[in-house]
């Protein structure tokens, strides 16, 4: 952020639909207003951050930073592929799955096309739309699930199908049979990329172990979502060797600091910490979903750590009313424009969110 003034970031703010919406963003004056600070509820992330044993780790990463953190990097390979039964060359670290994500839309679309389905995660999309790639977004379905048959039949040829499941922004779930059917179906040489960012909240089984039999299979994990490091920027994708190495060319070797590596590490080493939080985050959420529905708002069949209202009406004036009360929630997907977007905070959190969703809404 340095030489960037503050006239200039928000000057980039106004000419960026999303960069407007990053709370970094923001002028700084809004932070310091008088009150409580605000209830975020708008990134999807964590309301614990690391875990305590993540943090210990982190901070004894500080004194490694002059070093290129390659051995840490191995051994956090190693160690997730080892827990998920896959070979070590099918993992790789990213700064963030985002960035795999990005890396596979520049190596695998172009000429080809991008299938995704909508609403979810933009940043494929996004990715593709810069560079002049054709999209083809394909809605849910009545379930809320991914449509896979018409995924399959928007183009015969694409060159990447994006899944994402759980499904951000609504949370919720396509069936592992629809994805095994996709991925019988796909053309070969079109690459599947299963986005698993919200997996750890779900009851879903992941489709890492499909890999091995499936040489256009990706699937994307990160650090960001339940493990609570959304900051320290550690993704990882899962994949045979030859879609890693065509994603590797994009940012050759630029690996996460060692404070986020030894975090991560100390994340997947501990043996509880997933199915805590995951039993933490439905109890919040399913709580602050019914209320919600028993008030006759209708809400996403959620599995992940954010869900979606309707609020029957332009949901941007929502965000806008809601954020007048001190609290932020997520953006509004076009194609779903009376829908708004709900992070699962902790107990507290949620009470505020609801106690000024129904000052605001009735
Ligand atoms: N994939 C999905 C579905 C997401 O919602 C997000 C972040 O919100 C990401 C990927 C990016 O995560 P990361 O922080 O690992 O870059």
């Amino acid at each position: 952020m340095e030489g960037l003034s503050r006239r200039r970031l928000v000057g980039l703010s106004a000419a960026l639909p999303l960069l407007g919406q990053l709370s970094w963003a923001a002028p700084a004056a809004a932070a310091a207003a008088p009150g409580p600070s605000p209830v975020r509820l708008n990134y999807n992330e964590s309301p614990f951050g690391p875990s305590a044993a993540a943090q210990a780790a982190m901070h004894q990463g500080v004194a490694g930073c002059g070093r290129y953190p390659y051995p840490l990097q191995y051994q956090l390979i190693e160690v997730f592929a080892r827990q998920q039964g896959v070979d070590e060359d099918q993992v790789q670290v990213f700064c963030g799955s985002k960035l795999a994500l990005q890396n596979a839309v520049h190596a695998f679309t172009g000429p080809r096309s991008l299938v995704v389905p909508e609403p979810s995660y933009e940043t494929p999309a996004q990715t593709a739309q810069a560079r002049g790639t054709k999209v083809h977004s394909v809605p849910l379905n009545a379930q809320q699930a991914h449509d896979v048959d018409a995924m399959l039949a928007i183009d015969p040829k694409p060159g990447l199908i994006y899944l994402c499941n759980p499904n951000n922004p609504t949370g919720s779930m396509t069936p592992t049979a629809d994805i095994e059917r996709l991925l019988r179906k796909a053309p070969a040489d079109s690459v599947v990329v299963v986005d698993e960012a919200y997996i750890h909240f779900s009851d879903a089984p992941s489709c890492i172990p499909l890999v091995k039999t499936h040489a256009n299979l990706l699937v994307l994990r990160t650090f960001s979502k339940l493990y609570g490091m959304a900051g320290a920027r550690v993704g990882l994708a899962v994949g045979q060797a030859p879609l890693l190495e065509a994603l590797e060319t994009f940012d050759g070797y630029n690996v996460a600091a060692e404070p986020s590596l030894r975090g991560a590490l100390a994340s997947l080493e501990d043996a509880s910490l997933v199915a805590r939080r995951k039993q933490g985050n439905q109890q919040r959420r399913d709580a602050t979903v019914t209320r919600l529905s028993r008030a006759g708002w209708r809400c996403t069949a959620s599995q992940a750590n954010c869900f979606m209202v309707d609020v029957r009406r332009p949901a941007e004036a929502i965000v806008a009313a809601l954020k007048g009360q001190q609290v932020l929630v997520g953006r509004v997907w076009p194609s779903w424009p009376t829908w708004i977007r709900v992070s699962v905070g902790d107990e507290a959190q949620m009470r505020r969110f609801e106690d000024a969703f129904f000052r605001v809404l009735g």
